[in-house]
């Protein structure tokens, strides 16, 4: 998997990604990461990449030509560098949903080109041209798209082959079997008068497992009402087959 992102704040993303699990993934080769600098593109002397809105209104509007010339030579770098043209995905607070199932179908593909706005958004122009998708990160507005690159980033390396030890590691976290995951503990045994639920003592796999699947299905449906309802449902489904 690569993934390029196009941004005026590449240092900012760069930083993230180099650390933790995803930096070590890039340092094993698991998978590729590069930010590309918009501004880089911009044709004026002044490298301004944005302009006031026609309409009117507040704030600044990021022009089409440096984000389309940028992305085009994104595209140009990622297919001599022998992948697959890249999944064009524009950050929007307009956009899709991110989910776990969105996730989990971002990291089939073999390239990703995450495309971050600022001010008050991108040249519709520009989005129509070259996006695959829109995606959103949630219900509210950020100052820029690059936070959401990042999560994107981060929660689609992870489903990559070899970036966690094992796929355990995802599958039975919250949202990838549309649950929540179980209440999960560690050392010591007893903390501030609280101790670790007498079943996870046990060593017994089978009751350890049978125990957490309750646990997370009862998580799921007190916090969780929507997605209990769909887990159910796609459950139904199965049987019914
Ligand atoms: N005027 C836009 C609107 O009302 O939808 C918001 C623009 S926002 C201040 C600047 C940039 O941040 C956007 O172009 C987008 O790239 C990014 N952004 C803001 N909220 C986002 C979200 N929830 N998900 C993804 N990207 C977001």
């Amino acid at each position: 998997m690569r993934i390029d992102i196009a941004t005026l704040f590449p240092e900012m993303c760069e930083r993230v990604l180099s650390e933790s699990i995803i930096g070590r993934a890039r340092q094993r080769g698991y998978i590729e990461l590069a930010c590309h600098q918009i501004r880089d593109y911009t044709t004026n002397r002044q490298k301004q990449v944005d302009d006031y809105p026609y309409g009117g209104g507040p704030g600044m509007v990021m022009q089409a030509q440096p984000i389309y010339d940028c992305c085009v030579d994104v595209v140009r770098q990622v297919e001599e560098a022998g992948h697959a043209r890249p999944h064009v995905v524009f950050m929007t607070a307009a956009g899709t949903p991110l989910t776990e199932e969105k996730c989990k179908q971002l990291a089939q593909k073999d390239s990703l080109l995450l495309v971050c706005g600022h001010y008050e958004g991108i040249d519709e122009r520009v989005i129509e041209a070259l996006a695959d998708e829109e995606i959103s990160i949630g219900d509210y507005v950020l100052t820029g798209g690059e936070l959401a690159a990042l999560v994107v980033a981060d929660s689609v390396c992870r489903l990559c082959p070899g970036v966690l030890s094992s796929p355990e590691g995802y599958e039975e976290e919250s949202h990838y079997s549309g649950l929540l995951e179980y209440p999960q503990y560690s050392r010591p045994e007893e903390w501030n008068g609280r101790r670790v639920p007498e079943i996870l003592l046990s060593g017994h796999h089978a009751n350890i497992a049978k125990w957490r699947h309750e646990q997370a299905l009862e998580r799921t449906r007190t916090r969780r009402p929507d997605l209990y309802e769909k887990y159910e449902e796609k459950s139904m489904a199965k049987i019914d087959k």
